[in-house]
This record gives C-alpha cells, structure tokens and sequence, in this order.
C-alpha cells in the first residue's frame, strides 16, 4: 500500500550507457529508492521504467546524472508520465531482439577500483589474476566482433564461464551482472612469456616473473595489452632506451612512460589536478604533462623535449608488472614507425623481430588495434569569476591521438537530425596522415580509432579492416562516400573504388574544409563562421598545397578569405624532412638571388647546397606552391637554429613552440610586423604577408637576439594577425583547427587576443586538430550537400 500516488515514467537515456555498468547502477539506484519497474539496453542507449511516490522518482532522475558510473556520458534524458502498473520489485531485462540492434560500442576502460582492490587481496579467488573485469572496467570495443555487445559477439566467446562466475554473471545485484568479458583464472585466458621464436619459457605468475627480471636487465619486452602490442623498457637505461629507438627506427620521437602511481608521476611530472584526473580516469590516456627540471629519466625517452607522455597501468596485467618493477617504463605502441599496432602474438613474432627480446602475450583474442590515446591540457576559454573583472581561464582537454577510451564512442553533431532516415548512413575516409575512418547516421558519427600514416602495408590493412568493420557493427552499406580531394591518398582512391563498386555518389572534400567542418561538428555550430585552419599540408581547390588557411564556411561551402602569402614547397616532400628548404624558399620571395650570400649565424648549408637549392627555385622543378603554416614555422625553426633536420612530422614546430614557451607567457610583448595585404588573385581577398616578420626575425638575430625570445615573438605575430582577419570578416564565431593547434601556446595567444576583441572561439575538445579529425568533418560536409538534392 501506499501513502502517496504513485506515478510510472518512461525514461529515455541517450549516450555512453552500454558497457559501462550503467544496467547495473540503475537497478541499485531504483532498489533504493523503492521503485519499482525495469530496464533495458535499447538501440540509442537505455529505457527505463520507474514507478513509485513523486518525490523518489525527481531523486531517481536526479541521482541518474549525479551518481552514474564514471565512464557513462549521458547525452539526453527524455521522459514521458504513463499510466500505472501497479507492478512489483525492479529488473533488467535482455537486451534487444534482432532489429532493434544497438548503434552503442562501448570504448574500453581502464581497471576500476573495485577490481584492483580484488587483484591485491590475496584472499579474493581473482587474486593476481592479469584479466579480472567487471560492468565498469576492462575491454569493450577491443574485444567486440559484433553488436550488440554481448559475450557471444565477443573474443571471450571461446572460453566457457566456469560456475562461480556464471552466478556472478547471471545475479542482477553482483557488480559482474553482465560484464561480458567475465573470468577468472579458473575459465579466463592466462599468460606466457615466449621468447624471440615463439618457443613458450614460461606461463602464469613465472611468464609474469620472468619479464620483470628481463626488463630490470635493460631488455625490451613485447607486452600484449589491452588493444594491442606495447614495447616496454625500463626508462632509466640509456643505452636500453636508446637500443629500442634504433630497433623501432625512431630516431627522436618522444616514446610514452607508464608509471606505478600517481604519485610516481608528481616526482617526475608537474601534473595539475585536471591532468590528474585524466590520468585516473576510466579512459586512463596518455597526458602530455611538463617534466620537472630534476627528474631523472634518461635523456633518450624523449630528447629535447619538456613535456612527457606519462600514463599509469590500464589493465590488470599492467598492475600487476608495474607494482613489482616499481619504477617508470617506457611503454610504446608495438610497431615499426607510424604502422598500426600488432594485435596477435603470431603476428608479432614477424613484425616485432629483431624488436622486442621476448613476448608476454596471453590468450584472449584482440578484435582490432586500438593504441594508447593521447591527450592535452589546455587553456580552455576565459571565464569571469564571480561577475568580478578578475578572469580565469577553464583548462579543457585536447585529444591528439583518439583511441582506447574514446573510440568509437558517437559525435552527436546535429540535434534536430533524427535517427538513421534523414541521413546516411555515409562513410568518410579520412585523410592520409593519421588517418581515422567515421561512419555518419542520422545525427551521430561513429569515428573509427586512430588507424596511422597510411603509407605502409599494415596500415593500409588496418585502414581497410576498420572500414569494414564499421560498416559490419552497425550494420548499415553507406549511400554516399566522402574523402579528401587529394587525388592520389591511398584513402581517395580507396573510396573512388568503393564508390563504384557500390554505385552510390562519391563526395570530395577540400582539407581544410574538412578540418573546419569536424570542429564545427563537435560543438553543434550552424550557419556561417570563420575557421582559421592550420597545417602542414593540405590539398587545395587549386592543385597547391594549402596550410595556412582562413575561409568563411559553412558545412555546405566555404569560400578561400585568404591564406599566407605563397612560396615554394622545395622539393616537394623532401621539404617536410629538412626545414632548411623552407628557410631557403621563404628568403628566395624576399630578397632573391641575393639569398646566397646572405650570412646568417645558423646558415649550416654548405654553397653548393645552396646553388642547388637556388636552381631549384628558380626552375620551379618539383617545387609547388604552397601556403602552408607548419612550413613557415619550419623555416623559423631553421633561421633561429632551434631545428636543422627532422624525424618526424611536426618537429620543427615544436622546437618553435617549446623555445617561445621557455621564453615566458607573452603578456604584452609586442609581435613581429605582420601584414594582411589585398590578394591579386581571384580565388582569395586577402594575402598574409610573412615578409615583414622574416625580415624582423633575420634583424633580430643580426642584433644578437635569442632564439626563445624570437621564437615567441613570431608566435605573438600569428595570434596578432586572426585578430585582424577576424575583424575584416566581422563574423562572430571563429573556429581553430588543423595540427598547428596542438601547439598549446599557439592555441591560448590566439585564443585570448581574438576572445578580448569580442569574438567566441571554438577549438577542438572531441576529435583532434590534426588530420585524425578529417573523417568526421568530411562526414558531416557530405551529409549537408546531399541533402541539398531534392
Ligand atoms: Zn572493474
Ligand atoms: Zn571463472
Ligand atoms: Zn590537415
């Protein structure tokens, strides 16, 4: 009987809330509360019923937001009143029937709490044991074949739950109620370590036991994780350091560090409480914090940088290593250079020859390569405290590299959109660096995870599996494809074919468009806005190479406002490896000829490279026209002697960016004279004119001026500039993008000057800047057109 009238409501909840313990908390919630009703998984997320008085059922809602598990994101809740049932006691019932599949695939989330506590408790049956999972932590996506995400439709298919899990995994109130990946070391997958030629050398606690004492002698181990194959070596040898780099052929690309505890990392990082809070969250990426000035890492984890890839143990497997090494490791993606990540241990027996001095693999099958994400703090926008005058800015978080823990959880670009008829589905390919795929119906986008440079084999198999992949979860065949307009990335002309084969319209997107479009997206913007885009090369409407661009877009169309002033890409590709020929092409437009007897203090090119670099700029052979930004830092980057020669891409700029961030914040110090002059050409407005700022930068060296401050300086300049392009434009909205925004001091001075001059700004928080971010602007760019058709 009750005192009060009760009331039923039908509860929608939209976003992450499948396979993340969400079933669960709901019915604990509702026990508590003393409602009564269901719940189930639907196609969009979870459906609820609730009876009971008013006042539990307003908790109820309340307590949905406040109290959910911490890997949940709840987009919407939506709710209808209903008549009365009059039912009793609470449940969860199955998930959907076929065709009412579920477009949710739960990212994977690192090792809660609860389940670590049990790894370390050596009277629970799960203790030390490398695969202990439950509603709120372990592989999802890593392991799912099909959806919906059920253990028949996972890699744990093959292993039978033994009886005291199957109570668990069957008992609505146990904290395992179906968590998919349920086991334990009675029914579960188990470890062993091999050594170089697969022969097995040990298994269980002794495979376990056996890698530390490798990795304490300065081996490198092959580590099969979570979604695929990471190197680990101890962090403080040098020369072991330095034998991974040159086995991996990466010269100088800063390697990744995982570290026991957080307060192992406080000793080496100056972590803030927002990038510590990243660090323990489920996601559990990689943060890019600041090292302190005493930390003692050897030099070669990541050579003349002041920012480490830090990240703490993710799987239980990894616990349980990094509690008995009790020291920082080196834990990089298992591959040669920018290939995608080895997933399966026979595979790495091939790939990872002549790498890794053994494997630690175990026998839970890996269903694609996910790596390690990687993520940035950043000034976010500026906010006023209290009304007062005082303003302080929110820190927000920037993904470079969108992996395990964020994919492929859904962009909801668009509210009105309704779901899966209006539009799509579409498939957008991406670009070529980076590449990421994504997957547009109706008003979400599922983007694929971060999938490499699609230069190599592996690559592209990997870049064609997630293709399928996509298509195959959610069951849906595209009716358009989207792509880049380069003609000739392997991602184009992937989608030409595909486009064919399937007789559904192919849509090209310019780059940069793209770029703006998938920063639009992720905030929901409409209409018209300018997007500053900002990178090291993209393919222009014009056949150049675009790269420091400002256009007026919308999803549907952008026009070409202006960009830098152009000057030669010398050499083509040869260009991106030696920032020399940038300095050489910027001079050539300045001064000419007179560029070879130019004497400048870092001019380490002998007069023969120099004849020849002139001969090339005044044929013009191989050597395009180009606008792009990440070349001009480049060229900076050279004149100043802060960088001559690079390895991998972006590393010019960020010798600018570390040089100007060592110099100090740039309150108030003056920029280089920087120009925005009428363009005589048709296609755009206006011209950034550099002259003015290399001509200030070559006197400031004459002067004796240091790099740093030069170096900050020109970052001054740029931020300078969008002010005044934004003010010609007079649009209020103005959108960042494109990979020279991963610099986060280029970020914040930008920011700031255009926030001060009124104008909203908008940067990346969901996709990265970089090219990772392509597929979804392309994505939404298509949609929009196509349902411009009639
Ligand atoms: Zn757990
Ligand atoms: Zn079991
Ligand atoms: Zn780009």
């Amino acid at each position: 009987m009750r005192n009060t009238v009760a009331q039923r409501l039908r509860v929608e909840v939209e976003g992450t809330v499948q396979g993340v313990g969400f079933r669960p908390f709901v019915y604990r919630l509702a026990r508590e509360l003393e409602l009564t009703g269901w719940v189930q998984n639907i196609r969009s997320g979870v459906l609820i019923e609730v009876e009971g008085d008013s006042p539990a059922i307003e908790r109820f809602l309340q307590r949905l937001r406040t109290d959910a598990p911490p890997a949940a994101a709840l987009d919407s809740i939506s709710t209808r009143v209903i008549p009365v049932l009059d039912d009793v006691g609470f449940s969860i019932n199955q998930s959907v029937k076929s065709g009412q599949l579920a477009l949710v695939i739960p990212p994977d989330l690192a090792t809660c709490a609860d389940c670590q506590r049990e790894l370390a408790d050596p009277h629970d049956r799960r203790f030390r044991y490398p695969f202990l999972t439950c509603t709120q932590c372990g592989p999802r996506y890593s392991l799912l074949m099909a959806i919906p995400y059920e253990r028949s439709n996972t890699t744990m298919a093959g292993f039978e739950l033994c009886s005291a899990c199957r109570t668990e995994y069957e008992a609505e109130s146990n904290r395992r109620f179906h968590a998919e990946p349920n086991a334990c070391p009675i029914c579960g997958p188990g470890s062993c370590l091999w050594d170089e030629q697969g022969r097995e050398v040990a298994s269980g606690e002794d495979a376990l036991r056996q890698a530390e004492e490798m990795l304490r002698a300065g081996l490198i181990v092959g580590v099969k994780g979570l979604g695929g194959f990471q190197l680990w070596v101890d962090s403080k040898l040098g020369e072991a350091v330095q034998r991974l780099r040159d086995r991996k052929r990466r010269p100088e690309k800063p390697l990744a560090v995982m570290f026991p505890s957080i307060e192992a990392v406080r000793n080496y990082c100056l972590v803030s409480s927002e990038e510590e809070a990243l660090l323990c969250s489920p996601q559990a990426p990689i943060v890019l914090a600041r090292k302190r000035r005493d930390a003692v890492l050897a030099d070669a984890v990541a050579p003349g940088n002041p920012y480490l890839g830090v990240m703490l143990p993710t799987t239980p497997l990894h616990h349980l290593l990094m509690a008995s090494l009790g020291r920082p490791m080196v834990a990089t993606s298992g591959n040669r250079s920018e290939e995608p990540i080895v997933t399966d241990e026979r595979e790495a027996l091939v790939r990872l020859k002549g790498i890794a001095d053994a494997l630690l693999v175990h026998d839970r099958p890996i269903a694609r390569p996910v790596d390690d994400s990687v993520v940035l703090v950043v000034p976010g926008k500026v906010q006023s405290v209290d009304g007062e005058q005082k303003e302080k800015p929110r820190a927000e978080v920037m993904i470079l590299r969108r992996a395990r823990g964020y994919a492929p959880q859904a962009i909801r670009w668009n509210d009105d959109a309704t779901d899966g008829t209006a539009q799509g589905p579409i498939l957008a390919v991406g670009g070529h660096l980076k590449n990421t795929v994504a997957l547009l119906t109706g008003n979400r986008v599922v983007l694929s995870q971060h999938l490499g440079d699609l230069s190599t084999l592996e690559a592209d198999r990997a870049f064609r599996q997630a293709v399928e992949d996509l298509q195959q979860l959610l069951h849906v065949t595209p009716v358009a494809i989207a792509c880049d307009r380069h003609p000739d990335y392997r991602s184009t002309v992937f989608a030409r074919g595909l486009s064919q084969a399937l007789s559904v319209p192919l849509v090209p997107v310019q780059h940069h468009h793209a770029h703006v479009a998938s920063c639009m997206a992720e905030h929901k913007l409409d209409g018209e806005v300018l997007g500053i885009a900002w990178d090291g090369a993209g393919y222009g409407e014009d056949g150049q190479v675009w790269g420091g661009e400002f256009l007026i877009a919308s999803y549907r169309q952008f026009t070409r406002l202006a960009s830098l002033k152009p000057f030669r890409l010398l050499g083509g590709e040869a260009a991106m490896k030696e920032p020399s020929r940038s300095a050489a092409a910027v001079l050539w437009e300045l001064m000419g000829d007179e560029m070879l007897g130019h004497p400048l203090p870092s001019w380490k090119v002998t007069n023969d490279q120099r004849a020849q670099l002139a001969n090339l700029l005044r044929s013009g052979v191989a050597s395009p026209w180009t606008t792009s930004m990440g070349r001009l830092f480049d060229a900076v980057a050279f004149l100043t002697g802060l960088c001559h020669k690079t390895s991998f891409e972006g590393q010019a700029a960020m010798a600018v960016q570390f040089a100007a961030e060592q110099e100090g914040e740039a309150g108030g110090l003056e920029g280089y004279p920087i120009d925005l002059v009428p363009s005589h050409s048709p296609d755009r407005k206006w011209m950034i004119d550099w002259g003015p700022v290399i001509s200030a930068v070559l006197a400031d060296l004459r002067r004796g001026c240091s790099p740093e401050r030069i170096a900050l300086r020109f970052h001054a300049s740029l931020a300078k500039v969008t002010v005044r392009v934004a003010q010609a434009v007079g649009l209020p909205r103005v959108v960042l993008t494109g990979g020279c925004f991963q610099n986060r001091l280029l970020l914040s001075l930008v920011r700031r000057q255009l926030e001060e001059a009124g104008f909203t700004v908008y940067s990346h928080a969901l996709v990265p800047p970089n090219d990772g971010g392509l597929s979804l602007g392309q994505a939404v760019v298509a949609a929009n057109l196509l349902n411009d058709v009639p």
